[in-house]
């Protein structure tokens, strides 16, 4: 067992010996330590390293109770009993108020007497580190954590106000983390967290875990505020430049793959920094700055880090602002489907409708889900959207069998990260369950961006989703780099035109010609071509000379609460037998 070392703070000799020989008494669990004065007896205290004091109340001079003043001033974090002789009695309450851990009166003192007292400092020290450990460090990385750092931030401030220099707050945040936390699993996803912490710590100036000793606050400091979200402070740099050279040390160091059992890990992260004073006069400010540089550097496509500038302000409050609303929207039931018939452009009427997704704000009104969808992807909230559009789906094909319309088609739009979900298909299959349709009344419309970074499962889910009889089509065709690739090696049932190439094809003939081109491969590869955004008649009529099927847009109508859909759809006459 490891020895009990134990200090004695005595400018008697005699009181050493008899110290030594009540401690022998004990037996061999105890090593004792001596200073004889004052001075010599605080920078031995404050050096550390010893379980416990016995400090004598006459030190020349000077007494016990302006040591503990002078030793707690310093952080001193070693228990200490103080000793009193004949007549100090009065003192023991100031002694404890001081920060003695215990008072003895030195003419009573025995072996047992000692050993309680000792045992009992030991005891509690440890136990209130335990408790420190608790509040102010990460249970999982055993790195400071949100209470520590902003303690830490507030002393380097002050340090770098005082000083005249700068610190550096970095904000990180692992890339995709949701997505590898889906996949491999918590365990993995926290072992995952534990190794960007190690790895982190490399990359400062000093180890900073378990702190013991407030030495360590002037020491850079790597904090995890939870999740996968970590914080550095740089404490004291002589120009924000240093920090990227932080910056780039971290994604060296994250550049190996991480190995967890046999998945190996391409971790990256995404990295904002902000400085004090320049970026902000107090510590919210200045944190609250390094996330919005962290979102951004996000948005410039990850892995990679960005200074804090002024102008990131607006775009990225507002996002976080959505971030928080957007978890609000899904508890309190803002988001409605909205239906835009799809119509058969040369019978003038509908073969069904699509249903988008509309988040009734309450104080913003109604918000496009341009706007959220992508936060909502980016911050994993998509899946659970998702589900959400299904079931209003259902509530509102009930709805309709009240109203007494009968079931209309309808194509949903689904994001290509639903596709990766384990689930999808089961829900897909529930989903024609609750509606109660036969599977070839429901389309699934899917967006070629995302597809495209990972054709070979999207591939496969989707002709998995085919298999079951529903439809897939491949939506705003036209808008971005539209890739022939996916185009030849996924079957879809459906091709959607984007608008914006609608909506220029009676102003521009290379449009007109790459619409015209377009709707010519669709059909040669058996697919319905729907051309979206129709708002104009010539338009329509330019479409109907090329033989396109089918289309929707504010020309018909723009897209319609249920309420209205009904009233649409009982308008319209019941189709001719076959048309459908
Ligand atoms: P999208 O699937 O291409 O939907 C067509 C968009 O064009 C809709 O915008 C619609 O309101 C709009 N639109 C229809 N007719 C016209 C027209 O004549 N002119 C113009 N300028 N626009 C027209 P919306 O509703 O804002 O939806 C935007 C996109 O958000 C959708 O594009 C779709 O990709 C996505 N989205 C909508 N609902 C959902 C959903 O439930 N889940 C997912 N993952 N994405 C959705
Ligand atoms: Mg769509
Ligand atoms: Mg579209």
């Amino acid at each position: 067992m490891e020895k009990i070392s134990v200090l004695l703070i005595d400018d008697d000799e005699d009181e050493f010996i008899i110290t030594r020989d009540l401690l022998a008494e004990l037996g061999e669990g105890y090593r004792l330590s001596w200073s004889n004065n004052f001075e010599r007896g605080l920078s031995e205290v404050l050096r550390g390293g010893y379980s416990v004091c016995l400090l004598d109340f006459h030190l020349g001079a000077q007494n016990g109770l302006e040591f503990l003043a002078e030793a707690s001033l310093r952080n001193c974090t070693i228990p200490i009993i103080l000793l009193t002789g004949q007549g100090d009695y009065e003192v023991d309450l100031a002694a404890m108020k001081a920060g003695a851990s215990d008072y003895l009166d030195k003419r009573l003192l025995s072996a047992p007497v000692i050993e309680r007292s000792i045992r009992y400092a030991v005891e509690r020290k440890k136990t209130e580190e335990k408790i420190r450990f608790l509040a102010y460090y990460d249970q999982l990385t055993h790195l400071p954590n949100r209470t520590l750092f902003y303690d830490r931030l507030k002393t380097a401030f002050a340090s770098a106000k005082r000083h005249g220099r700068l610190c550096a707050v970095m904000f990180l945040d692992i890339d995709n983390f949701k997505r590898i936390n889906d996949t491999l699993g918590h365990t993995l996803g926290d072992r995952l967290i534990q190794e960007v912490a190690r790895r982190l710590l490399k990359c400062i100036r000093k180890e900073d875990t378990v702190a013991h000793d407030d030495f360590n606050a002037m020491l850079d400091t790597v904090a995890r505020l939870g999740g996968d979200e970590f914080t550095i402070l740089l404490n004291e740099i002589n120009e924000a430049g240093n920090a990227s050279v932080v910056a780039e040390r971290i994604r060296h160091m994250l550049y190996s793959p991480l190995v967890l059992e046999q998945h190996e890990i391409n971790v990256t992260v995404s990295i904002g920094i902000a400085v004090y004073p320049t970026d902000g006069a107090d510590i919210e400010t200045v944190v609250k700055n390094a996330d919005i540089a962290m979102y951004k550097s996000k948005s410039m496509g990850k892995n990679n880090f960005q200074y804090f500038n002024a102008s990131m302000n607006s775009t990225a409050l507002r996002r976080l602002a959505v971030e928080n609303d957007l978890r609000k929207a899904l508890k309190n039931e803002e988001l409605e489907l909205y239906y835009q018939p799809i119509m058969d452009l040369e019978a003038g009427r509908s073969i069904g409708a699509e249903a988008l997704l509309r988040w009734r704000h309450p104080e913003k009104g109604l918000i496009s889900p341009l706007e959220f969808i992508p936060i909502a992807e980016e911050i994993g909230l998509i899946y659970e959207l998702g589900t959400r559009v299904f079931e209003i789906l259902k509530r509102d094909y009930e709805y309709w069998g009240e109203e007494g319309i009968g079931k209309p088609n309808v194509a949903v739009n689904i994001s290509p990260r639903q596709l990766n979900q384990r689930n999808i298909l089961a829900q897909i299959v529930k989903l024609i369950g609750d509606l109660d349709i036969a599977p070839g009344q429901l389309t699934l419309e899917i967006t070629e961006s995302g597809i495209i970074n990972n054709v070979d499962e999207a591939k496969r889910v989707i002709e998995a989703v085919q298999e079951s009889g529903v439809k897939v089509s491949l939506d705003d065709f036209g808008s971005g780099y539209s890739s022939f690739v996916i185009l030849r090696q996924i079957k879809f049932d459906i091709l959607k035109i984007d608008g914006s190439l609608i909506s220029r094809i009676t102003l521009d003939d290379g449009d007109a010609t790459i619409v015209k081109s377009l709707v010519t491969i669709g059909r040669s590869m058996g697919l319905d071509v729907v051309a979206e955004g129709i708002e104009t008649k010539e338009q329509l009529e330019f479409l109907q000379s090329q033989k396109c099927r089918l289309g929707q847009g504010f020309y018909f109508n723009e897209p319609l609460p249920r309420k209205e859909l009904t009233r649409f759809l009982k308008r319209e006459s019941p189709p001719p037998p076959g048309e459908r």
